[in-house]
């Protein structure tokens, strides 16, 4: 389990032997990556760090190559469909936190085809499925009755709920679903617990894990991510690439990708967001497009227009669209929103954006057919 080898660097550790990288670190590493030859962690580090400000040119260049080699010009595009609201933990910076006087919802299966009738009509084919943590409302009867419902509307569905143990995964894979998708908010061991301090949330080993059993039960596809915010990026960038590199290793089979979400406003006072401006965010991703190249990178509509726009040509491989982030959104709206996004163009708006920028938007390009083949092998 990653939780094995997670405390032999420390997170402040982790981000010193960034801040400690060099230009000609910097300079060693796109020397490498200009003449196709692959990256090693240390590589990856020093075009993460500081030092790598001054070339974000030369990395824009090798990102965007990178990105047309793996994957072409497609950009795959997904919507997320929060089933519930309803939480038992108290995570701080989130909206949905136990202690927030808000209107709960969970939505009934009636209201889950509404939800499905208005996405489908938008011609959305892959879905991420989200709830809060309350086992009593949405426990996993709740969700497979949800996919039940779901898999007939759409090709592709992607989990984004609580951490479940390894069966219960392999129970969801059989039930049609063919990503796992587990943010670890924050690497930071002492900023976790000081911002998870109720629920099952707050067991923050079991969450570190929860891509392991993902992979030991077989889903095709699992992402990760941290919510940029909440501590030091650098140290949350270290702890990251240390995650992937050894998930790529270890579940070889699956493919995964990253996410480095930005901390957005949302209901309750949270105060102490950690500041990340748009030049440190996208050196962010164009270290991690350049030092895994197979991985996927995806943006959230927590970004800007222009910032998508300009990304979507770099390196990026998915996006989110038109999200709304409370449950019954798209057919009804009321709910409280988990945050606020940023990026509220309709799908048919950011469709003829990307096409203008010579790129070729994705609706499908899976089938559950795929996941009964895997299992032939
Ligand atoms: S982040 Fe998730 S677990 Fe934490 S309060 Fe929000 S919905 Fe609940």
């Amino acid at each position: 389990m990653f939780t094995e080898i997670f405390d032999q660097t420390p997170f402040a550790a982790g981000s010193e032997i960034i801040r400690s990288k060099k230009k000609e670190d910097v300079e060693k590493a796109l020397h490498q990556a200009t003449r196709g030859l692959s990256l090693d962690f240390q590589d990856y580090l020093s075009l993460v760090s500081p030092s790598a400000s001054s070339y974000l040119e030369p990395m824009a260049f090798l990102s965007k190559k990178i990105k047309k080699e793996r994957f072409g010009n497609t950009i795959q595009l997904f919507m997320p469909l929060y089933l519930s609201n309803e939480c038992r933990s108290s995570c701080l910076y989130c909206g949905f936190s136990y202690e927030n006087k808000i209107p709960r919802k969970t939505l009934t299966e009636d209201e889950i085809r509404k939800e499905a009738a208005v996405l489908q009509s938008k011609g959305i084919r892959h879905l991420v499925i989200l709830t809060g943590e309350d086992y009593s409302k949405t426990n996993l009867d709740y969700i497979l009755r949800a996919i039940s419902i779901l898999r007939e509307s759409f090709d592709s569905l992607a989990i984004e709920i609580y951490p479940l143990d390894t069966d219960d995964y392999k129970t969801v894979i059989a039930s049609g679903v063919e990503a796992l998708i587990v943010y670890q908010e924050t690497y930071d061991r002492e900023v976790y617990t000081e911002n998870h301090y109720r629920g099952i949330k707050k067991n923050m080993s079991y969450r570190l894990e929860a891509p392991d059993r993902g992979g030991k039960a077989g889903f095709r596809r699992i992402g990760l991510g941290a919510l940029l915010g909440l501590s030091d990026p650098l140290g949350e960038l270290y702890k990251l690439g240390e995650h992937a590199k050894y998930l790529i290793l270890k579940y070889w089979k699956t493919s995964f990708q990253i996410s480095l979400p930005r901390m957005r406003p949302a209901a309750g006072d949270f105060q102490k967001i950690v500041p990340v401006n748009d030049r440190d965010f996208v050196r962010y991703l164009f270290a991690l497009r350049i030092s895994f190249p197979d991985i996927g990178l995806v943006l959230s509509t927590r970004e800007s227009k222009t910032l998508r726009d300009h990304l979507a040509t770099l390196g990026i491989t998915s996006m989110s669209v038109e999200s709304k982030t409370e449950p019954g959104g798209y057919s009804n709206s009321g709910a409280l929103k988990q945050f606020e996004i940023e990026d509220d163009r309709s799908v048919s708006e950011i469709v003829f954006s990307l096409k203008k920028s010579g790129l070729d938007p994705v609706f499908k390009d899976f089938d559950r057919a795929l996941l009964r083949t895997k299992e032939c092998f």
